[in-house]
């Protein structure tokens, strides 16, 4: 497994995903316990893969392209929406360290209870888990310093972005057509930010 993991490691970075920090977090998660077990030997092909109840665990490379548009600085307080089999917020708990705090909601009640055990059985019980509808945010953290959304929906909910702290960074697939833009939003102050785009994607719904 371990060489596996390597290897996608290398395959990602001939990619063109250039942070270390990002390849070494990536490098440290075993994807291998996030999946389900039928699905084992495939656990380090780039590839999303179905976790159950219609969704996907993201294509390692895709985690790492929004990791790396993400830039997470240790110590950093980070919402992520739409938490599935948990492995981005391991990934995402590695870039924070252990001074920072992962912060994820997940709307299907067995993905919540999934994802709690998956982390909790790979030691990242520090992150916390909590079933509700993401586009709310999780008022009782905020604000964050970097919010994620792992699901597309037709455009940024307004409350993510008031639970951005200013200076902070907001990325999320943002639907166009029948695919969609990867959106990184720059919070400068509380009435002003930017919105970039970095290529097309495609997601599970945000619903
Ligand atoms: N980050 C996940 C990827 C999961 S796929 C991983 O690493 O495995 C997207 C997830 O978003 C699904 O689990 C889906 O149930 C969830 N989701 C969709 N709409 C949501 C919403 N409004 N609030 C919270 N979660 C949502």
């Amino acid at each position: 497994m371990e060489q596996d993991r390597n290897h996608l490691i290398q395959h990602i970075s001939r990619q063109g995903i250039t942070d270390a920090g990002v390849l070494n977090a990536l490098a440290r998660v075993p994807r291998e316990k996030f999946i389900p077990e039928h699905l084992l030997s495939v656990a380090y092909e780039d590839r999303p893969l179905p976790i159950g109840w219609d969704q996907t665990i993201s294509q390692p490379y895709t985690v790492a392209f929004m990791a790396q548009l993400l830039k997470v600085e240790p110590g950093a307080r980070i919402l992520e929406i739409g938490c599935g089999s948990g492995y981005n917020a391991a990934v995402l708990q590695e870039l924070t360290g252990s001074r920072g705090r992962v912060y994820s909601v997940e709307r299907i009640t067995e993905l919540a209870q999934y994802a709690s055990s998956r982390l909790d059985l790979t030691g990242y019980n520090q992150i916390k888990v909590i079933l509700g509808d993401g586009k709310e945010g999780w008022a009782d953290h905020a604000p964050f310093d970097r919010i994620i959304v792992t699901a597309q929906g037709p455009d940024i909910p307004q409350t993510l972005i008031s639970q951005l702290k200013p200076g902070g960074i907001l990325v999320m697939p943002v639907t166009r057509g029948f695919a969609a833009e990867m959106a990184r939003l720059v919070k400068h102050t509380r009435q002003e930010w930017d919105i970039t785009y970095h290529g097309a994607f495609s997601f599970v719904p945000l619903r």
